[in-house]
This record gives C-alpha cells, sequence and structure tokens, in this order.
C-alpha cells in the first residue's frame, strides 16, 4: 500500500509543476505504480518528508488538539511546497495512520519500535538525500514556546538543522539555537542528514493556535521550505 500511495503523490506533485519538469512524468504512469516486484524502480527525491505519529500514535496532545494532525497537516503543505520550487519531495504518511501497521518485517511486540525502524526502513528504499521529521514539543511550563530543531552528530545535519531553525526563527520572532538530539532513534538509525523539527509547543497557548491554524501552517511549511533551499544552496 505504501508504495503505492507514494507514487500516487510524486504522480500528482510532478503533475503540478513548472512545465519543463512535467516532462519528468512518465507517459505510462500505470508502469510505475503496478511495475513488476523485480524491475521497478523506487521513487527518487530529495527531501523524505517524515509525518510523526499517526493512526493509534498520537503524539502530544493538549484538549482534543493532537499532534499527529498538525504533523500531517504541515508535512503536506511543506510537501507541495517543496515540489512546486523544484525541490522533489516525498511524504511517508499522507493519511492518519500507524507506519506501524505497514511494518510486516521487524519482529518486535512494541508497536513504537516497529513504527520507528518502518520510518527508517524507508530512507532506505527511497532514494533521498535528507530526512526532514515534523514533529511538536511538548511540556509542563505552559510558558515554554518556539521552534527546536534536532540534529545528528555529523557537520550537514548540523548546517540543516541551522539552516531551518533560522528561518523558523525568524518565522516566530523566536532567538533558538538548534540541539543536538542523541537520544533520538531515527537521528542515530538513518545515515543521510536527518533532523527532526519540534516546530512549536503544543503545550503553549499561541503556539497551538499558530500550529492549527491552516493559513499559519503553511507559513511554518513556508519557513522549513526555505531553511531546506538554503542548505541545499551552501552544500551545492
Ligand atoms: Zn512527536
Amino acid at each position: 500500500m505504501f508504495v503505492i500511495r507514494v507514487t500516487v503523490f510524486v504522480l500528482i506533485g510532478l503533475l503540478s509543476l513548472a512545465p519543463q519538469l512535467s516532462a519528468a512524468v512518465p507517459e505510462n504512469k500505470q508502469q510505475i505504480a503496478h511495475a513488476p516486484e523485480d524491475g521497478w524502480t523506487m521513487p527518487s527525491a530529495i527531501v523524505l518528508i517524515d509525518a510523526g505519529h499517526g493512526g493509534i500514535d498520537g503524539g502530544a496532545t493538549a484538549g482534543n488538539t493532537l499532534e499527529k494532525d498538525i504533523n500531517l497537516a504541515i508535512a503536506q503543505k511543506l510537501y507541495l511546497l517543496l515540489n512546486s520550487q523544484g525541490i522533489p519531495a516525498v511524504l511517508n504518511r499522507t493519511g492518519d495512520y500507524a507506519l506501524s501497521e505497514e511494518n510486516r518485517w521487524h519482529v518486535s511486540r512494541s508497536r513504537h519500535k516497529r513504527d520507528l525502524s518502518q520510518r527508517r526502513q524507508l530512507t532506505d528504499e527511497i532514494e533521498t538525500t535528507m530526512l526532514v521529521s515534523l514533529h511538536v514539543n511538548w511540556t509542563k511550563d505552559r510558558s515554554k514556546h518556539g521552534p527546536l530543531v534536532l540534529h545528528q552528530s555529523t557537520g550537514e545535519s548540523a548546517l540543516l538543522a541551522f539552516c531551518i531553525q533560522d528561518t523558523l526563527n525568524r518565522q516566530q520572532q523566536t532567538a533558538f539555537y538548534p540541539r543536538e538530539g542523541k537520544p533520538f532513534y531515527l537521528l542515530r538509525k538513518v545515515d543521510q542528514p536527518a533532523v527532526i523539527v519540534e516546530m512549536g509547543f503544543i503545550s503553549h497557548e499561541g503556539d497551538r493556535t499558530m500550529l492549527t491554524d491552516p493559513r499559519e501552517q503553511l507559513r511554518v511549511a513556508s519557513a522549513i521550505a526555505s531553511g531546506i533551499r538554503q542548505y541545499k544552496w551552501i552544500t551545492r
């Protein structure tokens, strides 16, 4: 199911691109969606957008507001923005479901572990050069707010985090620094440059209002896309 979902999404994204890029859409779209097992090529893109949580796993909550819904809404906007800006992107979750449900290969009783290993596995199977994982923060202290980008120990990941932190700081008028996210499974296990973007705090009223308003979500997505563009320009 996953491959078909991604393929359809990639095609939708490609079709909406500028005319010069639409030439990249294969003439026979059926061929990709139903490619034979042995000869298929996985979709390749530059950015793999990881929409955090999903399905039974709602992530952080505040009243009726669920992190998984915010992550997905902004991930979809980021996906459309990047593709329209000539940066091919794929989304690993396009609806409200848990990625652990699609994991048939990791023998573990822990749904959480299967969820994370499925997200990591996709970074191997889909050819991309970076992973951007979208999340929303939570803390008991309701005054805490603002974006926080977590990175791996490599320079590329730190640079990507710095770029996205900077553009989110501008968008939210904050001045935080990115941090190394050592304990995070995805950051430890993924080979390509990867970052976890905590886009704000669900526990903070102002951030929550921003993160649930579609127009503000677009501004957040646009800031993340700018950060990715800057990173691409520096590392070109
Ligand atoms: Zn999360």
